[in-house]
């Protein structure tokens, strides 16, 4: 796979094959490292979509009915096979996002085989409860809900996809799947891999399209549930759209996540944390820790480190393996931060570290730190979803947990410090989905995650994913005779 060859074989994939249909607008697929496009592809048009839709309820049925373990089976061989891939896969991914293929090639078709190979060792262990009630007792069966649409944000095309698919298979239903119209290569070579599995014909539907197809997917009384993964407005418009129908949602939304980095920490770790949970994906990730605060005593020795550390990030051909910090993946993304960091100069923030464009083709922001920042700065308060990082100061623990929490978003948070009792108090305080200790932005599979106040409904990955894409039936055993008033 190169730049020159990653037009796909179609736009879209239904019922097993690649299908196309010009009469979509086109989507251009541009690499974000120097501009150019790659590729096109064509929005779904309204018979796309029904048959994307008609082929998913036909195939629902006979899945679900069939053997679990022979689900999961299905499942772990796409999972083999994206591991065989992963090179070709990564290079993909890079060059749908930018990404840097340093980090394509252990962060995105390996996560999603990953889901693929838990959920597929977990579909055979779809439990219901018992209760008993005197002589008479009841059960519950959990049955999958049916066709489940899934929409993609951009930065993570491949995982999103498997995030979403794994367990809504596993648990036998059928996907409809609209990556993101920035990104929207991976999520085909996804599908194509299931089929090569074993999965039957129109279990895994990928249609391309902008938002107005994902409100069309939403919107139909076939589907059963929407997992989103994007903005919080978007989460809001979907979750409204969806409930005129009564569908299950799972909203992966935005953040503005805190990190506290306490006094005893140690502060090469913490260091490492506040990398990770900024300048990783050239900061384009939903729950990156883009509020820094540092107990005063530490701050100086805080920021000399993470200066130093920059310095040696290495911009670059994303394609390199050298190459540890990549482009936007947009040039729209890329205009959001650019305004982002002039508002940030104009209420007063200093631009401690980077803070430009750079000069050259292809989407490039340096990565960023601002300090001389007040918890009221727009900068401070809305998500920028680049590589910017805020670096606030604060002088206790009851003060950082008010000022980490005092925002409408809660997708993660992250705390440092060596003090054990301090670490899970701050733990549980904080008002978000997830919560790292001395760590930050792991998600293995098995572990869930999801956010809680405007950052989303719902949790992706570990065992309770199971059950967001099942509903309980319960079932009464009556075991003496019926009374009655008469
Ligand atoms: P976005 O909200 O603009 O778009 C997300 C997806 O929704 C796209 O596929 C888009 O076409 C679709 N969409 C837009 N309007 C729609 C509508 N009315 N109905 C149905 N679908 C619609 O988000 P983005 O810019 O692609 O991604 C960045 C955002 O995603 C950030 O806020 C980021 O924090 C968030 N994100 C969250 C997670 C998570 O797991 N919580 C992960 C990655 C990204």
């Amino acid at each position: 796979m190169t730049r020159t060859n990653a037009q796909p074989t179609a736009s879209h994939f239904i019922d097993g094959a690649y299908v196309e249909d010009d009469a979509g607008v086109p989507i251009p697929v541009i690499y974000a490292a120097t501009g150019e496009t790659i590729a096109t592809v064509h929005a779904a048009t309204h018979a796309i979509v029904e048959q994307a839709i008609a082929s998913a309820a036909r195939a629902q049925a006979a899945w679900a009915a069939m053997e679990p373990v022979e689900r999961g089976r299905v499942l772990r061989r796409a999972a083999a096979i994206m591991r065989e891939r992963n090179h070709e896969l990564s290079v993909l991914e890079t060059l749908d996002t930018g990404k840097p293929l340093q980090e394509t090639l252990v962060a995105d078709a390996t996560s999603g085989a990953d889901a693929l190979e838990y959920f597929g060792g977990l579909a055979a262990d779809m439990t219901g409860l018992s209760m008993q009630f005197g002589g008479d007792w009841a059960y519950t069966v959990r049955k999958p809900l049916g066709v489940c649409v899934g929409i993609g944000a951009w930065n993570y095309p491949t995982q999103i996809a498997c995030w979403k698919g794994a367990p809504a298979l596993a648990t036998g239903n059928a996907m409809v799947f609209k990556p993101s119209e920035s990104t929207p290569l991976c999520a085909l070579k996804v599908a194509e891999i299931l089929h090569e599995a074993g999965l039957p014909a129109g279990l895994f539907n990928v249609v391309q399209g902008l938002g107005d197809v994902g409100a069309t997917l939403t919107g139909d009384a076939r589907v059963s549930k929407v997992s989103l993964t994007g903005s919080a407005p978007t989460g809001r418009k979907v979750a409204a759209a969806a409930s005129s129908t009564m569908k299950h949602v799972t909203m992966e939304l935005g953040g503005k996540s805190p990190i506290l980095v306490f006094e005893d920490a140690d502060i090469d770790d913490a260091v490492s944390g506040a990398i990770n949970g900024n300048f990783y994906s050239s900061g384009q990730i939903c729950s990156n820790g883009t509020r820094v605060f540092v107990q005063e005593g530490v701050v100086e020795e805080f920021l000399k480190r993470l200066n130093d550390r920059i310095a040696t990030a290495k911009l670059g051909d994303p394609l390199d393996e050298e190459t540890n910090f990549g482009p936007m993946t947009t040039l729209a993304q890329t205009d959001i931060v650019l305004r982002h960091l002039d508002t940030a100069r104009s209420e007063g923030a200093t631009i401690a570290i980077g803070g430009t464009r750079l000069d050259r083709e292809g989407f490039w922001i340096e990565p960023t730190v601002l300090t001389g920042l007040t918890d009221d700065m727009t900068c401070v308060r809305e998500e920028i979803f680049g590589p910017v990082m805020s670096v606030l100061t604060f002088k206790d623990e009851a003060e950082a947990v008010a000022r980490a929490n005092a925002t409408e978003y809660g997708l993660s948070a992250g705390v440092f410090t060596r003090d054990l009792a301090r670490a899970h108090r701050v733990a549980t305080a904080f008002e978000a989905g997830t919560v790292w200790i001395n760590q930050y932005n792991l998600t293995p599979a098995g572990m869930p995650f999801g956010g809680s106040k405007a950052s989303g409904i719902g949790r992706e990955n570990a065992r309770m994913a199971m059950d967001h894409y099942t509903e309980a039936q319960t079932i009464y055993v009556g075991m003496s005779k019926v009374e009655a008033a008469f």
